[in-house]
């Protein structure tokens, strides 16, 4: 992930006192509780959200309950900012609570989260699909981003990844564009900015993580954090309205569609689906998403890194997902164990769908 990763920002009180920090920490507590939205605080009983009206409740324990119909199974923990979506792990912005016998979650992660994911099927199809793609190869040039012990460098893979996507992709309703075509740097804001002179209908960013635990493996896909509320890695928040939260909605369907399909194909383990205020997120004019396709510090993942055929099944999972989230309404089915058409036939991008619409409608019902 390199210097995408929040967690790996300079901070600026590294070497003072711990007296500095508490009191920056104190500061910081106080400010962002003086400005907390009040969109944060109010929150919505599960038995409440109308999407889950027709499933069927059944408490687990006395901290989880879930929730079954014939194609969703959801589960929540109390306490927990974690909840899975059909098998899928999925931070919420805030943790559910549980009062009695009753569960609740933040109203936002209720209208943004929780209602575009079991929705996402009902979306009509697109008729007439002129869409372009930015795919995002994450680092390049001098920003070699993550380099891992058997000399993996994260700009080179995740160019190879997005150049085999372009290449699964691209057909005349799909327009691929790469931010680079070669090993050259790029700011952030030369990434966001491409997006918004191509109108581009979907930003997806692709990196390698990397982290002091070597143990850490898997996939891990981001989206923008909910204004007011903090990333999955921090504690504190700001309240900014980012352009990315516009499109929220579509920002959890198109993490879940992606992130499902790259655990499918690969067989990696599931990280999650997470937060996080990364610039290229925070900025896309467009729905937009972060993936991290596994850990160059992780022995095994970075063996797999290293592979044209790794490589390859997360370029068709980008692929088919993005599909997917084009086409709900008919899924481009992926298992790990069949080949992935390797171009789009004429007939199914000539119906291809968008959620766009409706979702970029919805995205700006949230209270913000
Ligand atoms: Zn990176």
């Amino acid at each position: 992930m390199g210097s995408f990763s929040e967690a790996k920002k300079p901070f600026p009180f590294r070497r003072s006192c711990r007296h500095f920090m508490l009191i920056f920490i104190f500061v910081e507590s106080a400010l962002f509780s003086s400005v907390i939205p009040a969109h944060c605080a109010d929150s919505i009983n599960l038995n409440e959200i109308e999407v889950l009206r027709g499933l069927s409740p059944s408490i687990q324990s006395s901290s989880n309950i879930m929730f079954t119909g014939n194609e969703s199974t959801l589960k929540f923990e109390a306490d927990s900012r974690v909840f899975i979506f059909n098998k899928t792990m999925i931070w919420l912005n805030q943790p559910a609570s549980k009062k009695d016998n009753d569960f609740a979650i933040a109203k936002y992660d209720a209208d943004n989260l929780v209602t575009p994911l079991l929705l996402l099927h009902q979306k009509e199809n697109m008729t007439n699909s002129n869409l372009t793609v930015i795919l995002d190869p994450g680092h390049g040039g001098k920003d070699t981003g993550a380099i891992g012990p058997k000399k993996s460098y994260e700009s080179r893979i995740t160019l190879d990844i997005a150049r085999r996507t372009k290449k699964i992709l691209d057909s005349p309703q799909i327009k691929v564009k790469l931010t680079r075509k070669g090993d050259s740097s790029l700011s952030r804001a030369e990434r966001s900015a491409l997006a918004r002179q191509t109108k581009a209908g979907l930003f997806i960013s692709i990196h390698v993580n990397f982290s002091d635990n070597s143990n850490a493996s898997g996939i891990e896909t981001y989206i923008v954090a909910g204004p007011g509320f903090p990333s999955t890695a921090g504690n504190s928040s700001d309240n900014k309205n980012a352009a990315g939260n516009k499109f929220d909605c579509s920002n959890a369907q198109l993490a879940y569609c992606i992130h499902r399909q790259a655990l499918d194909i690969t067989g990696a383990t599931d990280r999650g689906i997470r937060h996080a205020r990364f610039d290229v997120l925070q900025d896309a004019p467009c729905p937009a998403i972060l993936i991290e396709c596994g850990f160059a510090s992780n022995p095994a993942d970075e063996t797999n890194l290293l592979k044209k055929e790794y490589r390859q099944n997360v370029a068709k999972a980008l692929a088919t997902g993005i599909m997917m989230f084009l086409n709900p309404s008919q899924p481009v089915i992926s298992p790990t164990n069949q080949p992935v058409t390797n171009r789009l036939t004429s007939s199914n991008t000539a119906s291809i769908t968008s959620c766009f619409t409706s979702c970029y409608t919805t995205g700006e019902n949230s209270a913000r």
